[in-house]
């Protein structure tokens, strides 16, 4: 039996080396052993005798793609499944791509539990504010189902750019000083600040938001699993809002319905009409989040859930701005997360952009509808809502300075060129605007996804990714 020593759970360089080294020699997978840590019983003579064989191979990228994910899974034979995998391409170069096979789909399985991990944490994580020598400082306990922190930790990095925090857990922790994100060893709860002001926000926010009509214990106990409830604030409210759900949907259906957005306005910033914005200079995007939800600079605001500001880096070269948000991203709060938003992304991704590199808006910030049953069927703003709100969009391209826009559809069009354009004559051109901004025009994902005929649709969505391509290439 060969055996290989890693240095620490998440050691790829060291699987990766000795794992090459072992294929190399022809160690089949039943001879091999990957161990993480410290000598025992002479481990350490075996490891120093691992073959050394001069020579080279390749594998297809999807492999590199599963084993960078795949050793953040906390199962102890994950090497052993990765060593498996990259022996078996040896005959079968295109086994990743043979989702039958047993390997291959207990990997992607495995990656999926991965990607699941790192979507809760960045769902789940709750900063609380704390003082140390050099002023505020925000920490947050964390205890993930999979070793998921350094793959995510940079995303919180780009999320909260000017706090400093750090993010604790039981595998190690981050820490962002504004600059620089920094790794350390393994932390244990009580290190963490204890319960702060934003609590009661959380909680308010929360008992704010909850409609127990919609409520679907299954699927709520699916998104939130209860492993993830000891450290948010809000949970403690769900068994009282879930048990008492049924009396106050039964109370909702009798009673008048209240003034729409009124239980959101608790939460809210102070209103903001047109008169006030206009004196009002946001300084950071958070400045601007903040102010979008006490605009009144249209009435999109009455009926919608929340304003939904745009996300990403604060000096991303590539803005992509959309018309208006949809049901799902009125609920989230963010954009881009509905149907269209994950088309949108998988086209990015085939046109080499990365959605975190990028800053994604919209030219309205609040969801324009009308009821129609239980359903809210989306309303296009008119040239009025898009003029008002433009004001926040010209802010949003102040503070991020991209070098280049893209624009979603016509309404994202009139914003930012202040005309209404020709979409399918003008698309996949950089056209400069009156006020310098350059503005690549291309269609909505939404429009894509109406498609009813697929040879359109294929055609329409070769179209899309060589708008993509063009400003991938721009950047
Ligand atoms: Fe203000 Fe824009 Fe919302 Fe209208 S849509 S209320 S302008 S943020």
């Amino acid at each position: 039996m060969q055996t290989a020593v890693l240095a620490d759970p998440l050691d790829f360089d060291g699987w990766r080396e000795a794992a090459r080294r072992l294929r190399l020699a022809g160690v089949e997978p039943a001879r091999v052993q990957f161990v993480v840590g410290q000598s025992f019983g002479g481990l350490f003579d075996e490891a120093a005798a691992l073959p050394r064989v001069d020579g080279a191979f390749s594998v297809p990228r999807t492999f590199w793609e599963t084993a960078t994910q795949l050793i953040q899974h906390r199962s102890d034979d994950r090497f052993d499944l990765m060593y498996r995998l990259l022996w078996r391409l040896k005959d079968q170069p295109n086994l990743m791509a043979v989702l039958s096979d047993r390997d291959v789909a207990e990997a992607a399985d495995r990656v999926k539990a991965v990607r699941r991990a790192a979507h809760k944490m960045k769902a789940f994580v709750r900063f609380r504010q704390a003082e140390d020598e050099t002023g505020e400082h925000w920490g947050a306990w964390f205890e993930p189902a999979h070793r998921v922190l350094p793959a995510t930790a940079p995303f919180f990095a780009r999320r909260f750019s000017t706090m400093r925090w750090s993010i604790l857990t039981p595998d190690g922790s981050a820490h962002w000083n504004g600059e620089a994100l920094t790794y350390g060893p393994p932390a244990d709860q009580a290190q963490a600040p204890r319960e702060d002001a934003m609590e009661e926000f959380w909680r308010t926010y929360y008992a704010s938001t909850f409609n127990p009509a919609r409520l679907r214990l299954q699927v709520m106990r699916s998104e939130m699993p209860k492993r993830y409830w000891k450290n948010l604030p809000e949970a403690a409210l769900i068994p009282e809002l879930t048990a008492d759900a049924s009396v106050r949907t039964e109370a909702m259906v009798t009673q008048p319905a209240p003034r729409p957005n009124e239980r959101f306005q608790r939460v809210r910033a102070p209103a903001i009409d047109r008169a006030t914005t206009d004196d009002l200079v946001p300084e950071t995007l958070d400045d601007l989040a903040r102010g979008v939800q006490g605009c009144r600079r249209c009435p999109l605001w009455r009926d919608a859930t929340q304003g939904v500001c745009g996300e990403g880096p604060a000096r991303a070269g590539l803005m992509v701005v959309g018309e208006q948000p949809g049901d799902q991203e009125d609920l989230a709060g963010r954009p881009f997360v509905g149907p269209a938003g994950r088309l949108l992304d998988t086209m990015l991704e085939a046109a080499g952009l990365d959605r975190r590199d990028l800053y994604l808006t919209n030219a309205v910030k609040h969801f324009k509808h009308e009821p129609r049953g239980k359903r809210r069927l989306h309303k296009t703003p008119n040239a009025g809502e898009v003029q008002a709100c433009r004001w926040w969009l010209d802010h949003e391209r102040r503070l991020v300075k991209p070098r280049l826009i893209l624009a979603l559809g016509a309404t994202a069009g009139l914003a930012l060129l202040g005309r209404k354009p020709a979409v399918q004559a003008e698309r996949g051109q950089i056209i400069t605007a009156d006020d310098g901004a350059r503005v690549l025009l291309t269609v909505h994902p939404a429009y894509l996804l109406r498609l009813p005929d697929p040879t359109t649709r294929d055609k329409e969505r070769a179209r899309f990714l060589a708008d993509l391509a063009v400003a991938s290439a721009e950047l």
